[in-house]
């Protein structure tokens, strides 16, 4: 039962018990407080959403109960019990690390912060454990075994990268993997254990070992349980779950100061302050459709990023998943092919000979991609834009033991036993390789701002990700910002952040909730936005098509500023958050589109129809976009090597 530090709310419930909890409530607290830390609680002080979050729910229904009777006398409420948490109703909260976001980067980076002895709090739109790392299936990678090494795991992944990737992130995503692994054992997460009682792993994509461990095909949700877990028992992390970032904060200096939330739940709105924030906020693949994306990924903290002034990098690398349902985006895990599935055209040919003769369905996923692709464009494909997964050549007990939630969506979302017939599937949008631009320990050019995760950009996985790399790309890094921002912020004072942009941020949603049904609706505008992304700007690319792209992502930007809503409530109003996350949506695509247009030759997830050669000569760099006049302006930035050169890149 989740009891947070709570009001004594004497005056209305008999002693020692809280109403409906049917044994005696923790109400030591209360006997052992010293009188003045107490603050009296006026009636109505309730409808204060900050009140709100530091009574647990027992004491709200007591204090309800109170209010419906008339002339109830005050409640008295616990006051800055926790450390770090400096006020109940009045001032705002305070932490020395906000962490925005709590899927794996997030949480993982709350938990560093945390035992590095800062005061944290955890932001999330929705519950933390409903994050989009829930949907991870196939698992995590990590040079484990002895006959494996980190060198080995670096260099697939640099090859995977297209060469795009910096080799000295790289090299230590690879070398900290293996003992964030076992750390994650010992916390309790249920890797899967092989017949001798060892780590079981499996084959994924553009690796040269199997080195992918997996907890069945539910490896996000299990690793997000523990983590979770893990969270609850530190009382320095305070958790703000359904609460929305609407913008970054800094002062005057240009440090960032906090961030401005609004309650979802009331539709209150507040303002946050903190030494470092560190946004881990996932990535943005709702701006395609279909995707195999959750709908809360809309590119929330890369645009927030962006607006204040942050750089972006790589945004142009979109990496289609080669095997998603068609229509509809869900993902067939890459764990099949890892378990040995094949992939077939419509002629019955095991096509992937053709395109890479040696790893077959193991080569990276733009390459599968696009060997997918080009059977579907040259007509090998079936009447529904599909090829065919068969995996059915995988032993029927070990589908149901490896891979059973896809038994699961085969049989709900396409009508198929998987184990008896081939899936029909294609390449669809799922995952931004791109995104805010930070060093080896998260940190962006913005004093005090972090990022990690997929909404991050390191860069490690560079023009294309390898299967498996961002489970760990957000734990690795998710715990070195953590950690990083902890520390840099000891001794630091709390900086002064204005209360206009809380002002403007109210009064601007307030206008979109007040506007009459003139302007066009937030789900057609982002039909639109998420068709014309997948039309030009998907597997293959060309100027002319991105030109098209980049022209309609102009005019919905426009049409996006007068958009109509329907709900003009404040309790759970996720019409007005829509039209916020389209417009985050809109700038994340502004950024794709062009850095896509500037890259005029084709490397990993950016293939252009005419520049179809890689060329390291010019442009074996980054790609980095920032606004300025309210335009995105491109730079560049050198790519990082340490023992690598770049080689042609086959499988
Ligand atoms: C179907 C699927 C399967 C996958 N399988 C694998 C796999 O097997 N292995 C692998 O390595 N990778 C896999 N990936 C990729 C991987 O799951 C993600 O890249 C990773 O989980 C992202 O984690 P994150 O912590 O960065 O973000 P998320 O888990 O997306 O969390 C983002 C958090 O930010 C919060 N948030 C966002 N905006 C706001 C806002 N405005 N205000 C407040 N909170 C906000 C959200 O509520 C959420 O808590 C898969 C991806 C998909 C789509």
């Amino acid at each position: 039962m989740p009891h947070r530090e709570h009001a004594a709310v004497d005056a209305y419930q008999p002693a020692g018990a809280h109403p409906g909890l049917d044994r005696p409530a923790a109400d030591s607290h209360r006997d052992e407080l010293p009188a003045s830390d107490h603050a009296v609680l006026p009636p109505g002080e309730l409808r204060n959403t900050a009140v709100r979050e530091v009574l647990c729910e027992f004491c709200i229904h007591a204090i309800h109960k109170s209010e419906r009777t008339p002339g109830p006398p005050p409640a008295r409420v616990l006051a800055g019990p926790r450390r770090g948490f400096h006020r109940i109703g009045l001032g705002m909260p305070e932490h020395d690390v906000l962490v925005i976001g709590a899927g794996l980067a997030g949480q993982r980076a709350a938990l560093a912060a945390a035992e590095a002895g800062a005061s944290v709090g955890i932001i999330s739109k929705v519950h933390p454990v409903r994050s989009h790392s829930n949907a991870a299936q196939g698992g995590i990678n990590a040079a484990l075994d002895p006959e494996d090494s980190w060198e080995s795991h670096a260099f697939d992944t640099v090859k995977g990268s297209d060469y795009l990737g910096d080799q000295d992130a790289i090299e230590i995503m690879c070398r900290e993997a293996p003992e964030e692994l076992l750390d994650l054992e010992h916390l309790g997460v249920t890797f899967h254990r092989n017949e001798e009682g060892r780590l079981g792993k499996r084959a994924f994509r553009g690796a040269s070992a199997a080195r992918t461990y997996y907890v069945a095909d539910i490896t996000g949700q299990a690793i997000l349980h523990v983590l979770y877990e893990q969270l609850m028992k530190h009382h320095e992390v305070y958790r703000y779950e359904e609460w929305f970032t609407t913008s970054l904060l800094q002062d005057d200096e240009g440090r960032i100061a906090g961030a401005v939330m609004r309650n979802i739940r009331d539709g209150t709105m507040e303002l946050f302050a903190a030494k470092a924030v560190i946004l881990a906020s996932g990535g943005n693949g709702q701006i395609y459709d279909p995707t195999t994306n959750a709908l809360i990924c809309t590119g929330d903290g890369i645009a927030m990023a962006y607006r204040i002034g942050a750089p972006l990098m790589d945004m142009e690398m979109i990496q289609y998943h080669p095997t998603t349902l068609a229509g509809l985006g869900l993902l067939i895990t890459e764990g099949a092919r890892g378990e040995g599935a094949h992939l077939y055209n419509a002629e019955g040919e095991r096509f992937m000979e053709k395109y890479a003769p040696n790893k077959m369905e193991l080569a990276s996923r733009d390459v599968v991609s696009r060997a997918e692709q080009t059977e579907i464009n040259e007509g090998r494909g079936f009447a529904d834009g599909t090829v065919a997964l068969d995996i059915t050549v995988v032993p029927r007990k070990r589908i149901h033991e490896a891979l059973r939630e896809i038994v699961n969506v085969g049989r709900d979302f396409a009508g198929v036993d998987i184990t008896r017939e081939p899936i029909h599937i294609k390449p669809g949008n799922h995952y931004v390789m791109g995104g805010v631009k930070t060093d080896i320990n998260g940190q962006t050019p913005i004093p005090g701002l972090y990022a990690a995760g997929e909404c991050a950009c390191v860069s490690v996985h560079g023009g294309n990700r390898l299967g498996a790399n961002s489970l760990l790309d957000t734990l690795v890094f998710g715990r070195r910002s953590g950690k990083h921002a902890a520390e840099s912020v000891k001794g630091m004072m709390v900086r002064e952040a204005s209360r206009a942009v809380l002002r403007d941020e109210e009064r601007m949603i307030s206008q979109i909730i007040r506007r009459d049904g003139a302007g066009r609706r937030v789900s057609e505008i982002k039909a639109e936005l998420g068709e014309t992304m997948d039309r030009y700007v998907a597997v293959f690319r060309d100027e002319a098509g991105l030109n098209t792209a980049l022209e309609t992502v102009r005019r919905l930007k426009d049409e996006a500023r007068v958009v109509s809503i329907d709900d003009k409530g404040s309790v759970f109003n996720q019409d007005v958050l829509g039209a916020l996350e389209l417009d985050f949506m809109l700038d994340n695509a502004e950024c794709i589109v062009v850095s896509a247009i500037e890259r005029r030759e084709s490397r990993g997830a950016q293939y252009r129809t005419d520049y179809p050669e890689r060329k390291d000569d010019e442009w074996l760099k980054h790609i980095d976009v920032s606004l300025d006049g309210g335009v995105p302006d491109i730079s560049y930035s050198e790519v990082t090597m340490t023992q690598w050169e770049p080689q042609e890149r086959t499988y």
